[in-house]
C-alpha cells in the first residue's frame, strides 16, 4: 500500500462520505457500553455510564483528569474491540484552563462544578457486505455544551502518522456550528474513520493497535 508522510482531510473525506450514509448516529446513544472499572461488569446506555461512573465508583479509579491545551494519548487495542458495541476510549474529568486559585486533583470529593465529566467512546459498525466499516469516535457529557470541545485525532504506534477523521453532526439538520471544523463537540457531532483509514495506521505501526490523542479546549461550565 502507497503511504504517504501526511494525510489530506480529502483522503479520509472521500471513504467517510461512503460509510457514513448507512449509519444512523442516534443508536449509538442507546447501545450498551461495558463500565471500564475492573470487575465492575455493568453494562449501560453512554449517559447512564457516566452517572454511574460518578455515584458508584471513586473518581479516581475510572477518571483522568485533564486540564486544557494538554494533549493525552489513548492506546485502542483493536483486537478487543467487537463490532456492533460501543466502547470506553477514556474517561475524563475536565478542569478545563489552570486556575491557581482552586486546586485540581481528583480526589474522592471531586466537585462535578470544578471538573466537567465527559466519555470518549468508539462504535464500530458490524461488517456488511459491499459496504466499508466505519469507526465512530465521540464525545459524551452531561451538557451539550458548545463552549467545550476537543481535538481528536488518531496516530499509529510509532507516532509519527497523525490522521484527522471526518466530522459529522449527529443531527443533519442542525445548523452549522460555528467553530472550526477541526473540533469535536459533545453530544452533537462524530468523527468517522474507515477500516481503510485504521488500517494504514495499523500498517504503519507494524502493530494491531493505534493511538487516539485528545486535547480539550474551553471553560467547563455545566450550569452556564
Ligand atoms: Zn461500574
Amino acid at each position: 500500500m502507497e503511504c504517504h508522510g501526511a494525510w489530506t482531510s480529502h483522503d479520509v473525506m472521500w471513504h467517510g462520505m461512503n460509510v457514513f450514509g448507512n449509519l444512523d448516529l442516534d443508536v449509538l446513544y442507546s447501545k450498551p457500553v461495558e463500565c471500564p472499572v475492573g470487575n465492575c461488569n455493568s453494562r449501560m446506555a453512554p449517559m447512564e455510564l457516566l452517572a454511574h461512573l460518578l455515584m458508584r465508583h471513586c473518581p479516581q479509579e475510572s477518571m483522568l483528569e485533564i486540564n486544557a491545551n494538554w494533549p493525552t494519548l489513548y492506546e485502542i487495542e483493536l483486537a478487543k474491540l467487537t463490532p456492533g458495541r460501543n466502547h470506553v476510549i477514556a474517561v475524563i474529568a475536565y478542569a478545563g484552563p489552570p486556575n491557581p486559585s482552586r486546586s485540581c486533583p481528583v480526589t474522592p470529593e471531586l466537585q462535578i462544578v470544578h471538573h466537567m465529566p465527559m466519555l470518549m467512546l468508539l462504535y464500530i459498525t458490524p461488517p456488511e457486505p459491499d459496504v466499508e466499516q466505519a469507526y465512530v469516535f465521540y464525545l459524551v457529557s452531561p451538557t451539550d455544551s458548545r463552549s467545550v470541545n476537543a481535538h481528536v485525532t488518531l496516530i499509529d504506534c510509532t507516532f509519527t502518522h497523525e490522521m484527522r477523521g471526518l466530522r459529522c453532526l449527529r443531527n443533519s439538520l442542525d445548523a452549522p456550528l460555528q467553530n472550526s471544523d477541526r473540533l469535536l463537540h459533545c453530544n452533537t457531532d462524530y468523527l468517522v474513520y474507515t477500516a481503510e483509514d485504521i488500517q494504514k495506521l495499523c500498517e504503519i505501526g507494524k502493530k494491531e493497535s493505534i493511538f487516539s490523542k485528545i486535547i480539550l479546549y474551553g471553560q467547563p461550565d455545566l450550569f452556564g
